[in-house]
């Protein structure tokens, strides 16, 4: 007899898993809060959707279910899936895996076309409320009224993005005895004291990166970074989130110091972690340089040419010896992380213990799956997070169609 799957949620695995379990002749209904599916998929990538990685797995939470997962599913097998719909992908330089169109629009679409062509069910403006098992069947309460089958696939998301249909489901999972690790935003801008940054605001620059516990240096990255009137942002400053919000609430003091050579064309700049080291690494060449301009440059702009106005206008007329340590290491005590309405995913959230990462099922009860950002997985920019929700709604899919 055909199997009935309910999936609950509309985004990244949701789809997936819909269009994995009715190829595999299984009676698909997939139930949506919002008025319309894949919201947050649209505007994934700034609309161009980084929908996974050729590089080396970056994942937190969770770290081993994460790789246990994509060991079955992984980033080739994503860019097969959508080659399959019609949407070829092409990695960049640094391994980030977009539609070859660079739309986003083009994987929602795809997705789409085929959730209609195989005949799944999308009931939208259905808030799932609670799931009950019920002798075999799992009956789900929703918004719209109660709806029963074999299976039911969770695939509800994270607390990231409420603009984007956001909500907080993790009782679906938790009534029924899973456990929640806490949840916090992550690859969100950071918040820092207003005085150093004041002026800025709106300043774009190549800049390194390095989060400092006091002064032993925790994580770094080099990339593209905003300054705005609360602190900074930008990719490189996302990827450092996790670890800000992590000090924070151990009442830490961190705090980013931020290295200029790469705006002085004194370093490479390509979005990317690097290893925590002393943020003064570069102090020493950066004090050659401008000891060579001391000979050309008027004596009390050394920085002209070298930086934009707004940043020049703010450092100190200093000696070469002190303006070294301060384009190297120019600090900003961390205040804060933003919240859920900047971030880009959640940190934490149900506990993968319960779950197999070969199927994605609950170890006791069996036929309720749980996929994405839900679990206490999360990943660093660059396609991981989207790769990891299309892999578990994949795999899920597979093992609720095809197993009793
Ligand atoms: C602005 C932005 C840009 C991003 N860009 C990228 C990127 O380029 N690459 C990348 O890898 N990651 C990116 N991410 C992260 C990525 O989008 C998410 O990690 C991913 O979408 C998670 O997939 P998911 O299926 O778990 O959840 P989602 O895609 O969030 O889908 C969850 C769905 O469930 C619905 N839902 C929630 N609760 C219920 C309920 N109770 N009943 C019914 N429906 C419900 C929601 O409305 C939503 O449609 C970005 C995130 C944001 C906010």
């Amino acid at each position: 007899m055909m199997k009935q799957i309910l999936i609950l949620g509309g985004g990244a695995s949701g789809l997936a898993a819909a269009v994995i379990a009715s190829e595999l002749g299984a009676q698909v209904t997939l139930l949506e809060r919002s008025d319309r599916v894949a919201k947050k998929l649209l505007a994934t990538g700034n609309g161009r959707c980084n929908l996974a990685n050729v590089g080396k797995n970056a994942y937190y939470g969770d770290e081993n279910f994460a790789n246990e997962v994509l060991s079955r599913i992984g980033a080739e097998d994503v860019r097969a899936f959508f080659d399959r719909l019609g949407v070829p992908t092409r990695p960049d330089s640094a391994g980030r895996v977009y539609p070859a169109c660079n739309q986003a629009a083009a994987v929602v679409d795809a997705l789409r076309l085929r959730l209609h062509q195989s005949s799944v069910r999308v009931v939208t403006g259905a808030q799932a409320t609670a799931i009950e098992k019920v002798e075999k069947k799992y009956i789900v309460k929703t918004s719209a009224g109660s709806f029963s089958a074999d299976k039911v696939i969770v695939c509800c998301g994270g607390l990231a993005a409420p603009k984007l249909g956001a909500v907080n489901a993790y009782s679906l999972l938790t009534n029924l005895g899973c456990k929640l690790i806490s949840p916090g935003p992550a690859l969100t801008p950071i918040e820092t004291e207003k005085a150093p940054i004041k002026g800025l605001s709106g300043l774009r620059l190549p800049v390194t990166l390095t989060l400092c516990d006091g002064a032993k240096p925790v994580a770094a990255t080099q990339g593209e970074m905003l300054f705005a009137d609360y602190g900074v942002s930008g990719v490189c400053v996302m990827q450092l989130s996790r670890d800000a919000h992590h000090l924070l609430k151990r009442r830490a003091k961190p705090i980013l110091y931020v290295d200029f050579s790469p705006a002085m064309g004194l370093g490479d700049y390509r979005m990317e972690r690097l290893q925590p080291r002393n943020p003064f690494a570069n102090e020493a060449r950066m004090l050659r340089y401008l000891q060579e301009r001391e000979g050309y440059m008027p004596e009390n702009d050394l920085l002209l040419g070298a930086l934009p106005r707004l940043l020049r206008e703010r450092l100190p007329k200093a000696s070469a010896e002190e303006l070294a340590h301060l384009l190297c290491a120019y600090p900003l005590p961390v205040t804060g992380v933003r919240g859920y309405d900047q971030a880009q995913v959640t940190q934490g959230g149900i506990d993968t213990k319960d779950f197999s990462p070969e199927t994605l099922e609950h170890h006791q009860h069996k036929g309720l799956y749980a996929c994405g950002e839900i679990l206490n997985v999360d990943g660093d920019c660059g396609g991981f997070n989207l790769q990891f929700a299309f892999a578990c709604g994949m795999i899920a899919a597979e093992h609720a169609a095809m197993a009793e």
